[in-house]
């Protein structure tokens, strides 16, 4: 396989980066925590896949279920009639998600989050509460490319000329503080920050706000772990408000945090989560919206007396998807990956740490089995993180630049072997 020297002048399926029109590096196989290039290259999977990896690549269960269910039910929808494995997979991810009892399935992490709102929406106005329209996201979160997750994100880069899609949007402040660099566990202030979600309240009303949506752990806009009472905080303007709160687990989601969902890590109890990446060990795309009982009743038939409200894809809840999902929970069970990632986030935030007396590092952040090495900038914002990316992909390790920042979210498979692996390329790269 070859890639056209100009790749502008070629459709592409997605926005290629400046830096792979520069060098299209092209990926052919992948087994455990390790990729190959078509010209036989290994290299360490960083990111797991994009943060979703989470058992490895080709883990056999996986493919073997996904194989078997081709051969025997390639598709039926779930309206009219539907078919079992989607009704187990619900029953297994909710299982996974305790005061959870349903999940609205979908295709992408984007998916589940237009969704979320579109449910946050019909909950109040099916409770006769229509004029709760706002919406509240955060400064550098990331919630997908659809719709609504656009308007709540905070990512210039990919609103871009868009600017507000969804007009009833309010954005609560950044969570990073500079001088939290550097610190090791979470940093401090977290309820003196979610209080700018009490400002919003107080500017519009709170009684006019439908929605908060947050990833307890920001990951696409660089890794932001929350600070200490932070989400706790949340939690309580919420509550004194009547104001849905949405946690966007799509990154955090099946282990990542050690446990099941980020929620749990935290102990905060939010009303909705959306999901995908790890939920087919980022096989069969597939992603979800796991509800509360009270909130799945008032989207499909309040007590305003809304006609059942139809939602729902083509794909929802596919049979290949279903199997994937049922098959990786099984592998996330038997080989105990949620419980390495518990074990394995001390010795992960100990390397991280160890690469701050590096001259080039501006800041070291992580939490669960994330991480981000913020280099200091040098020339053009994104130049030092395109720069060490390069370096990195010629060593035989994968990161995910965001502006400056490596991002590193590698499968929660990974050993104390491979951490001292990572942490030795990171230290060979960014102080040689
Ligand atoms: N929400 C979050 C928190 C994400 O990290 C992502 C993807 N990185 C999405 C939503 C969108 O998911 P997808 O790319 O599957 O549409």
């Amino acid at each position: 396989p070859t890639v056209p020297n100009d790749l502008d002048s070629f459709w592409m399926p997605f926005t290629a980066s400046q830096a792979f029109k520069e060098n299209p590096r092209l990926i052919s196989k992948a087994q455990g925590v390790r990729y190959t290039t078509i010209d036989g290259h290994e290299l360490l999977d960083g990111t797991g896949g994009l943060w979703c990896c989470n058992a490895g690549h080709n883990h056999p269960t996986i493919t073997k279920a996904i194989q078997d269910q081709a051969a025997t039910l390639d598709f039926v929808h779930n309206f009219n009639q539907g078919h079992p494995l989607a009704f187990e997979a619900a029953a297994r991810v909710t299982t996974l998600a305790p005061g959870f009892d349903h999940v609205f399935f979908t295709n992408s992490g984007s998916e589940a989050v237009d969704t979320a709102l579109k449910i946050a929406l019909a909950y109040h106005t099916a409770r006769g509460d229509g004029n709760r329209r706002i919406l509240v996201g955060r400064e550098k979160a990331y919630h997908g490319i659809n719709f609504g997750g656009l308007s709540v994100g905070g990512l210039g880069l990919n609103k871009g000329q868009f600017g507000t899609l969804y007009p009833s949007t309010a954005h609560m402040r950044h969570t990073w503080l500079p001088e939290n660099a550097n610190s090791r566990g979470l940093p401090e202030h977290g309820a003196e920050l979610a209080d700018d979600l009490q400002r919003l309240c107080d500017l519009h009303g709170g009684q006019t706000i439908a929605a908060v949506i947050v990833e307890p752990v920001s990951g696409a806009g660089g890794v932001f772990p929350p600070p200490v009472g932070y989400l706790k905080r949340l939690r309580e303007i919420c509550d004194a408000h009547g104001i849905l709160m949405i946690f966007d687990e799509v990154i955090t989601g099946f282990g990542r945090m050690g446990t099941p969902f980020a929620f749990e890590a935290f102990g905060v109890q939010p009303d909705l989560v959306t999901c995908a990446k790890g939920m087919t060990n980022a096989t069969v795309p597939m992603g979800g919206v796991l509800a509360t009982a009270a909130v799945r009743d008032a989207f499909r038939n309040g007590p305003a007396k809304m006609p059942d409200l139809f939602h729902g894809y083509t794909y929802s809840g596919h049979p290949l998807a279903s199997a994937a999902c049922i098959a990786t929970l099984d592998a996330y069970r038997d080989d105990q990956i949620f419980e390495n990632a518990a074990a394995m986030a001390g010795p992960w935030e100990d390397m991280l740490h160890s690469l701050t007396d590096i001259a080039a590092v501006m800041d070291v952040r992580n939490c669960g089995i994330l991480g981000a090495v913020h280099l200091k900038q040098d020339g053009a914002v994104g130049d030092a993180g395109r720069a060490a990316y390069a370096g990195l992909w010629d060593a035989g390790l994968i990161v995910r630049p965001v502006g400056d920042a490596l991002c590193l979210s590698p499968p929660l498979t990974i050993t104390q072997d491979h951490v001292d692996e990572i942490g030795a390329k990171l230290r060979a790269q960014l102080a040689g």
